[in-house]
C-alpha cells in the first residue's frame, strides 16, 4: 500500500469527548470515525485490526472444533417470548416493528436464534456435540455508551454456543472454550486474566470472565498474592475471619447527629473510626423492604445480596420508602425497633459497642449490642472484598484489588434455554432428554481498544505484531530523489513478496512530520530509506517498541524485518 493513495485521516489534536487513551488514539490515529454515540465507522486502518483479530479468534475456535456459521441480526420476537427474556431484558434491547407490525428485536445475543437451529436440527444424541460460533454485529441500546469501540452500542461479537448430551459433556466443551480464549487473548499479544464471574441473570453455574489488565477498566478484579484464586469483584468471596471484640457491652446512648447522614460524618462527629460503626441500607427486593448491615468502612456487593435473596428485582429503597420504613429522613436508619427482614454482613457478627442510626432525625445511637438491641435474621458475606482480607482459597495469601477490562466470558447455560425452548434429543435407549448448553463471547472492538490500553506512549500506538494493520513501514525521506524512491519500491515490493504487510510512505512530507504519523499508527517496524545512509547502501530499522534504532545493510534490514514478523507470528 502506498501511504500516498491509502485513507489514513490522522488528527493531532486529542478529540474533546475522548476519555480513555485508547478512545483517542484511536481516532487520532483515524481507525474509526463516530457516527452517533456508541456507533461507529471503521475505516481503513482500522478494519484491517479488527479483522486480524476476527481471525486469529476464527483460526482458534476452527482449532477447537467450534464451526463458523452466521445468524441475522434482526430476531423475530416470539423467539424471545419463548425464553422469557422479551419482557426481562429491559431498554438494551432495540425492538421494532416491520410493515406488517410484526415485532422484531436487534440481537444482543443469539441464545435463541441459535437453539432454535438446535431444536429443529437435532434429533439424536449421535449429532451431539455441536459448537457453532459467529462473528457478527450486535446492538445493545447501552444506557452509557462510551470509550469509543470500548462500549459501544453496535459492536462486532463473536459468539459461540455448545450443546452437549449432558452436563459433564458439557464441562469438557467449556473447557475447549476456555483455553482457545487463552490462545487467542495471548495471540492477540494481550495482558489478561482469566476470573471466575458471577452468573447473574443469564442462570447457569459456572462462568469465567477474561480481564484485560488496564487502569481504565470498568471492572474490578480480586485476585491472591499467593494462589490462582481471581475472580470478578462481583462475585470474589470474602474469607469470614471471625474477629469477636471481647469488650464488655455498655449501656445503650442516645446521641444528637444534626444533619450527620454519612459514615464519614457521622464518625467525625463522634470521633469514632468508620470501623466501628454500622452502615444501614434499607433495599428494595422484589418491591419488599430489606434492612442490609455493614461495617461502616466496607462496601455492599448488591450481587452478593441480590443472589442471597433469590429475587427478580433489588434496588436501594427510594426516599419515600426509606422514610416510611424507618419513620426517619434518609441518613439515620438504623436496626433498632426496626420492623423489617435484617441481612447482615459476617464481619458484623463480631462487633460490639458499634454506632447506628436511630430511625429519627438527627438521631444515632451509640453503644449497640446484636442480641441486647435488635436480632438479624441472616448473617451472609455481602461485601466487597478489601485489600488485604485473606484468601478464601489458600492460608498464605492476602488480596489484591486490580482494574480489568472485560474481553470475553465463558459462561456453562445448563438447560436454561434448551428447557425453556425445547432443545431435547433422544438418548441411547430412545428416551428423550434436555440439551445443555454452554454460551461463549469475545467483543473484538473492545479486544482492539484494550490492547492499545495496555500498547502506547505518548507517541502513539504500539501494535503487537498479530494484529497490526501493517507489519512495516517504509518512510522513504525525499520521494522525489530517484535513487531514495528506487530502493524504498524495491524494499517494499520484496517484502510484499515475502507476506510482510507493509505501508510505503510516498509522501512529499517532511520527515518530521512522516514519522509522527509512523508513530501514531503504530506499525511495529520502521524502515527509514534516506540518501545520507543510501549512498552506502544502508537503511535505518527502527522498532516501534522500545524505540531501538540500528542501520544495516538494505539486505539485512529486510531479512531481519522479515524473520520478527514470522518469529511474532508464529506465537
Ligand atoms: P459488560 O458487563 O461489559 O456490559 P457483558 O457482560 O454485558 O459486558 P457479554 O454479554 O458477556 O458482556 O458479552 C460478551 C462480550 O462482548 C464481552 O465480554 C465484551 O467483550 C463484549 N461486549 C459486551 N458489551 C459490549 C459493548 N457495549 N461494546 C463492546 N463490546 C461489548
Ligand atoms: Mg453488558
Amino acid at each position: 500500500m502506498r501511504y500516498s493513495q491509502y485513507f489514513i485521516p490522522t488528527v493531532k489534536e486529542s478529540p474533546a469527548d475522548a476519555e480513555v487513551i485508547s478512545h483517542k488514539l484511536m481516532l487520532r490515529s483515524g481507525m474509526i470515525r463516530k457516527v452517533a454515540a456508541g456507533i461507529y465507522n471503521y475505516l481503513p486502518l482500522g478494519l484491517r485490526t479488527i479483522r486480524k483479530v476476527e481471525q486469529i479468534i476464527r483460526e482458534e475456535m476452527n482449532r477447537s472444533g467450534a464451526m463458523e456459521i452466521l445468524m441475522p441480526m434482526s430476531t423475530p420476537a416470539e423467539l424471545w417470548q419463548e425464553s422469557g427474556r422479551w419482557e426481562k431484558y429491559g431498554k438494551e434491547l432495540l425492538r421494532f416493528k416491520d410493515r406488517k407490525d410484526a415485532e422484531f428485536c436487534m440481537g444482543p445475543t443469539h441464545e435463541e436464534t441459535v437453539t432454535d437451529i438446535i431444536r429443529r436440527e437435532v434429533r439424536s444424541y449421535r449429532q451431539l456435540p455441536l459448537n457453532l460460533y459467529q462473528v457478527q454485529t450486535k446492538f445493545r441500546d447501552e444506557i452509557r455508551p462510551r470509550f469509543g469501540l470500548m462500549r459501544g452500542r453496535e459492536f462486532i461479537m463473536k459468539d459461540a454456543y455448545s450443546f452437549d448430551v449432558d452436563s459433564a459433556a458439557a464441562d469438557i466443551s467449556y473447557d475447549k472454550m476456555y483455553n482457545a480464549y487463552r490462545r487467542i487473548f495471548q495471540r492477540c499479544g494481550l495482558n489478561f486474566r482469566a476470573v471466575e464471574a458471577d452468573t447473574g441473570s443469564i442462570g447457569g453455574s459456572s462462568s469465567h470472565e477474561f480481564m484485560v489488565l488496564a487502569d481504565s477498566g470498568e471492572d474490578a478484579i480480586v485476585s491472591c498474592s499467593a494462589c490462582d484464586y481471581a475472580a470478578n469483584m462481583e462475585k470474589a468471596e470474602a474469607r469470614q475471619v471471625q474477629v469477636t471484640d471481647h469488650a464488655e457491652p455498655r449501656p445503650l446512648e442516645r446521641v444528637a447527629t444534626p444533619e450527620k447522614r454519612n459514615i464519614q460524618e457521622v464518625s467525625a462527629f463522634l470521633d469514632a473510626a468508620t470501623s466501628s460503626v454500622v452502615k444501614s441500607l434499607v433495599f428494595l427486593a422484589d418491591d419488599e423492604p430489606v434492612l442490609a448491615l455493614l461495617r461502616g468502612d466496607h462496601d455492599l456487593n448488591e450481587i452478593k445480596l441480590k443472589n442471597l435473596l433469590r429475587c427478580e428485582s433489588l434496588e436501594l429503597a427510594p426516599d419515600a420508602i426509606v422514610e416510611k420504613v424507618t419513620g426517619a429522613p434518609v441518613g439515620f436508619a438504623g436496626p433498632v425497633g426496626l420492623k423489617v427482614r435484617i441481612v447482615a454482613d459476617h464481619t458484623v457478627a463480631g462487633m460490639k459497642n458499634f454506632i447506628v442510626g436511630g430511625n429519627e432525625k438527627d438521631l444515632h445511637l451509640k453503644n449497640v449490642n446484636l442480641g441486647r438491641d435488635f436480632s438479624v435474621n441472616l448473617f451472609a458475606d455481602i461485601r466487597n472484598v478489601v485489600p488485604g482480607d485473606s484468601c478464601p482459597r489458600c492460608s498464605d495469601g492476602v488480596m489484591e484489588i486490580w482494574r480489568g477490562i472485560e474481553v470475553g466470558h465463558v459462561f456453562k447455560l445448563g438447560t436454561k434455554y434448551s428447557e425453556s425452548m425445547k432443545a431435547t434429543y433422544l438418548d441411547a435407549a430412545g428416551k428423550e432428554q434436555i440439551i445443555f448448553m454452554g454460551c461463549y463471547g469475545i467483543g473484538v472492538g473492545r479486544s482492539v481498544a484494550a490492547c492499545i490500553e495496555q500498547n502506547h506512549d505518548a507517541d502513539g500506538i504500539i501494535f503487537p505484531i498479530p494484529i497490526a494493520p501493517f507489519h512495516c513501514i517504509i518512510s522513504a525521506l525525499n520521494p522525489k530523489d530517484e535513487s531514495v524512491m528506487g530502493a524504498a519500491e524495491q524494499i517494499y515490493t520484496e517484502l510484499t513478496n515475502a507476506g510482510v504487510e507493509t505501508l510505503l510512505d510516498d509522501r512529499d512530507e517532511r520527515p518530521g512530520s512522516k514519522f509522527k504519523d509512523a508513530d501514531l499508527i503504530g506499525i511495529p517496524l520502521r524502515i527509514v530509506v534516506g540518501n545520507k545512509n543510501l549512498v552506502n547502501g544502508n537503511v535505518e530499522l527502527k522498532q516501534r517498541r522500545g524505540g531501538e534504532v540500528e542501520l544495516l545493510p538494505i539486505a539485512d534490514a529486510m531479512a531481519k524485518v522479515r524473520q520478527t514478523v514470522v518469529e511474532a507470528l508464529a506465537q
